[in-house]
């Protein structure tokens, strides 16, 4: 075991746009204080933030050009890192192209944070992905979990997405190159919801990341239902565009079974046409079949992490149309044995003990607690909810449960980025089969 202490906070560990991987002044001094005696191994950039060297530490800085700096050394080679770190604790602080640079000795560390910010709650850090820290209340406690102690229990969606990215990359060059024509979704937004918007743009992002045309229309919540539909029978009849969205939330005076009605079963990327809903539940389905995307998330990553669901007892907490209900079809459809429970079911926690594997789609953060789980379970977290922290975070007490022997999928970097490849995935169905019929 390397005494190397990588120093992260709540915002990740990085130092964004050259600031300082602290924004609270006191973890700031904290460090300063447990550090002091030791050495601390920092990136350029996170030196140059600080503007100065931290005295009363051996100060060593990770730099390319080597430019001497006085009363540090410099270098470019880890290994006086690494050498150092067998005998004295080495605390690491800066970018990501410091963590980056300690990457493949992540196994061997001890890794913390500084404990003292009140926003300390788990914290799975974005871009490194290799750690998950626990609630530390007390200040002056420091609490140390190395990451591969979970990290065969986390179920992140990331590598899943990558694979079904370029996968689907190829295809979409494969069919631009012999049609000659581009993929193209559009999305309705009316009003300008804040959730909405985040959304909006997230599938904007993904969009162009695959090289898919994302048109947003956005339009006024004082939009009639007539005026709406009118504006969806046109995109309908547009052969340019292969799929649409309507953002949910509508406003209240619009009727959402006459918008999903009104979406073209064949554009319907969202699959809650009633005509793709029936397929779903009568099982006429296949590849080029659309399926919600939710739900046909949670089957690709189960799927992914070698989740057999023949046979096995799935207890799924909700049932709303849009996750839980398509959810247990689909359950179905793969042999396993479906309870879709909600907010009248009694005795829900002795239900969920029972279960192979329980899918949480309620909304309310620390739900799951101890009392619904038990040893070799897989929990797929579905919610979506803030912290007291105002943090992202799950239904499952997440911090408490990764300890035990279950696999989780983390919030976030779980089920949200599996439903936005799946709609893409979905797009891309519309697509292949209006070609199929060119
Ligand atoms: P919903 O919000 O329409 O309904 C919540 C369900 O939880 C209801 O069916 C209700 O019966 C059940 N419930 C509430 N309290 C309960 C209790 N005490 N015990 C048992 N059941 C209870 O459902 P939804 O639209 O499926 O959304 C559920 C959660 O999933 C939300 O947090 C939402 O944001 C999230 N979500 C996430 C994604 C994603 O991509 N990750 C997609 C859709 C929804």
């Amino acid at each position: 075991m390397l005494k190397m202490i990588v120093c992260t906070d709540a915002n990740n560990g990085i130092g964004k746009d050259n600031k300082l991987p602290w924004n609270i002044k006191s973890e700031m001094e904290h460090f300063k204080s447990t550090t002091s005696g030791h050495t601390v191994v920092m990136g350029r950039k996170t030196f140059e933030s600080i503007g100065r060297l931290l005295p009363n530490r051996k100060n060593i800085i990770f730099s390319n050009t080597l430019q001497q700096i006085e009363g540090a050394t410099v270098t470019n080679d880890i290994n006086i890192v690494l050498n150092l770190a067998k005998n004295e604790d080495v605390f690491i602080i800066g970018g990501k192209a410091i963590y980056k640079l300690f990457e493949p000795y992540y196994d061997e560390l001890l890794i913390s944070r500084l404990p003292n910010s009140y926003e300390c709650d788990t914290t799975l850090n974005l871009n490194m992905n290799f750690f998950n820290l626990i609630n530390t209340k007390d200040c002056n406690e420091f609490k140390i979990e190395t990451y591969s102690s979970y990290k065969d229990k986390i179920l992140f969606s990331k590598p899943c997405v990558d694979s079904l990215k370029s996968k689907m990359i190829a295809e979409k060059e494969q069919l631009e190159h012999k049609y000659h024509i581009k993929p193209k979704l559009a999305i309705i937004q009316v009003g300008n919801d804040y959730g909405s918007s985040v959304y909006v743009n997230n599938k904007s992002k993904l969009g162009k990341e695959l090289g898919i045309d994302v048109d947003l229309i956005k339009l006024e919540d004082t939009i009639t239902q007539t005026d709406l539909v009118n504006k969806i029978q046109e995109l309908n009849k547009d052969q340019n565009v292969h799929g649409i969205l309507i953002q949910k939330p509508l406003p209240k005076h619009i009727d959402e079974h006459v918008i999903n009605l009104t979406v073209s079963p064949n554009k319907d990327t969202d699959c809650f046409h009633p005509l793709n809903v029936g397929n779903l539940w009568t099982g006429n389905i296949n590849d080029n079949s659309l399926i919600p995307c939710t739900p046909y998330g949670v089957i690709k990553l189960l799927q992914f992490y070698g989740v057999e669901l023949e046979s096995k007892d799935v207890v799924i907490i909700g049932r709303s149309n849009i996750v839980a209900k398509p959810l247990a079809a689909l359950m179905l459809l793969n042999n396993a044995t479906v309870k879709i429970t909600h907010s009248k079911t009694k005795d829900l926690a002795e239900k969920c003990k029972k279960a192979d594997i329980i899918v949480s789609a309620v909304g309310k953060a620390n739900f799951i607690n101890e009392s619904f789980v038990k040893d070799g379970q897989i929990i797929v977290d579905v919610g979506i909810n803030r912290n007291e922290a105002g943090k992202v975070c799950g239904d499952v007490d997440f911090n408490n449960l990764i300890k035990k022997d279950l696999k989780i999928t983390p919030v976030p970097f779980g089920i949200g980025p599996m439903t936005l490849i799946m709609l893409f995935h979905n797009l891309l169905i519309c697509y292949k089969n209006a070609l199929s019929n060119h």
